[in-house]
C-alpha cells in the first residue's frame, strides 16, 4: 500500500525551550538558542498549503511551543482548516494559557517522566513536577482530555508501574515514549523494553509494539528501509524553510517563500523520497516521531501493530473513559492528592 499524500505536518514553531531536559538535544544545540519565533504570516500561509497538499495533522512543536507568542492563532486557524491538532508540553506555562487553547489541541501531550518529584524535575534540569500536577487539575477542569507523556529511559523505567496506576485513576493515556538514542547516551535497553511489554494490556497505557519490534531488528535497515519520512512528513523550521529528510538527520534546507506545494513537487523532493532510509546515517535509526507515521505507509506487521495500538488508543480515550466516567470510576481529587498515594504503596520507603 502507498499513500501518495503526507500525513503530518511537524510545524517547529520555535527552536527556544524553558526546560533542559536531559536527553534532549534541542536545548544543547548553541545554533538554536536565542532563534526567532515562526512569523505568523508564514504559519498561515503553510498551514494552508499543507492542507491543499493532503496533510491531515499538524504537531505544534519545538523546543516548547507554548512560548510562542502567537500559538493560540495558530492552533484555531489549524483548527478551522479542518486539522487535527496536537501540542507536546512541559507544562511551565499550560496552566496560564490553558483556558485561551481550551477545545483547541485534540491531543495536548503533558510531559511526565517519574511520579517522584526529585526524579521527575532532574530529568527535565527544571523544577517542572508541580507544574505538570496543576496543568493536570487545570485541563480536567476544563473538560480537556491530556495525555501523559512518559518517556522512558533505564533509568526511569521502573516508573511504568506508578503512572499507569496514576493514568488510570485520572481516566488519562499514558503514552509509553521510549527515548531514542541521542548524542547525550541516554538510552533504554532491550531488556527494559521486554519490561515495559508487561504494561503493554494495562488500562490506559498505549504501548506501540511496532517501536520495539523495530528495535528489537536493530532499527531501519538502509537495504530494506521501513522508514517513509518524506513520504508522510512535512517537517517546517520557525525561519520558514522545509527540512529534509527528517529534522534530527536534516540535509537540506529548503526555503519555503510562500511556495510549499511547488518545493512539495519538485525534483529535489522526489530524489529525497527515493532517499529516505537509505542514506548512511539512516542505519539503525529509530526515531519515533518519523516511524510512527511511516508504519502507516505499508501493509506489514508493523502497520498491523501500530493499527492495534492506536485502536487501543481510540478506545481508551473515548469510550472507556466515558463509561468510566459515567459509572464514577475515575478520581476527581487534586493530582498531588493522588500521587502522595501511589507514592506511598510503590515505594513506602520514602513516605
Ligand atoms: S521540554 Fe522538550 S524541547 Fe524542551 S528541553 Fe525538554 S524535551 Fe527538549
Ligand atoms: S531513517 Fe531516520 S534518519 Fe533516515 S530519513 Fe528516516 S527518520 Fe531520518
Amino acid at each position: 500500500m502507498t499513500l501518495l499524500r503526507p500525513l503530518l505536518l511537524h510545524y517547529f514553531i520555535t527552536f527556544r525551550c524553558n526546560c533542559r531536559c536531559s536527553f534532549c538535544d534541542i536545548w544543547n544545540a548553541d545554533r538554536y538558542d536565542q532563534t526567532i519565533f515562526a512569523d505568523i504570516k508564514d504559519v498561515e500561509q503553510n498551514l494552508i498549503e499543507a492542507k491543499k497538499l493532503g496533510v491531515k495533522f499538524v504537531d505544534f512543536t519545538g523546543g516548547e511551543p507554548l512560548l510562542h507568542p502567537h500559538i493560540r492563532t495558530f492552533l484555531k486557524l489549524a483548527r478551522k482548516l479542518g486539522y487535527r491538532t496536537s501540542v507536546t508540553t512541559n507544562c511551565l506555562l499550560y496552566p496560564q494559557i490553558a483556558e485561551s487553547i481550551k477545545g483547541q489541541v485534540d491531543f495536548l501531550h503533558f510531559s511526565l517522566d517519574s511520579l517522584i518529584e526529585s526524579q521527575h524535575d532532574e530529568i527535565r534540569n527544571k523544577k517542572a513536577f508541580v507544574s505538570v500536577l496543576t496543568s493536570i487539575d487545570t485541563a480536567r477542569a476544563l473538560g480537556e482530555k491530556p495525555d501523559l507523556l512518559f518517556t522512558v529511559t533505564d533509568i526511569n523505567v521502573k516508573q511504568t508501574g506508578p503512572l499507569s496506576e496514576l493514568a488510570k485513576r485520572l481516566g488519562l493515556l499514558l503514552l509509553v515514549n521510549p527515548v531514542f538514542t541521542n548524542s547525550r547516551g541516554l538510552e533504554i535497553s532491550l531488556q527494559n523494553l521486554k519490561f515495559l511489554e508487561r504494561f503493554q494490556y494495562k488500562p490506559y497505557v498505549y504501548i506501540n509494539k511496532a517501536f520495539h519490534r523495530l528495535r528489537g531488528n536493530g532499527g531501519n535497515s538502509i537495504q530494506k528501509p521501513r522508514c517513509r519520512a518524506v513520504d508522510s512528513t512535512l517537517v517546517i523550521s520557525p525561519d520558514n524553510h522545509l527540512l529534509l529528510p527528517c529534522f534530527h538527520f536534516c540535509q537540506i534546507k529548503k526555503a519555503i517563500n510562500g511556495d510549499l506545494s511547488g518545493i512539495y513537487n519538485s525534483e529535489k523532493l522526489r530524489e529525497y523520497k527515493n532517499r529516505q532510509g537509505r542514506f548512511d546515517f539512516c542505519e539503525r535509526c529509530m526515531l519515533n516521531c518519523y516511524f510512527d507515521p511511516s508504519f502507516v505507509y505499508k501493509c506489514d506487521v508493523y502497520f498491523l501493530e501500530s493499527l492495534f495500538a492506536k485502536a487501543r488508543y481510540v478506545y481508551y480515550k473515548h469510550i472507556r473513559r466515558m463509561a468510566d466516567s459515567l459509572f464514577g470510576r475515575l478520581e476527581n481529587r487534586p493530582a498531588l492528592q493522588i500521587v502522595k498515594e501511589i507514592n506511598s504503596k510503590y515505594f513506602p520507603e520514602n513516605s
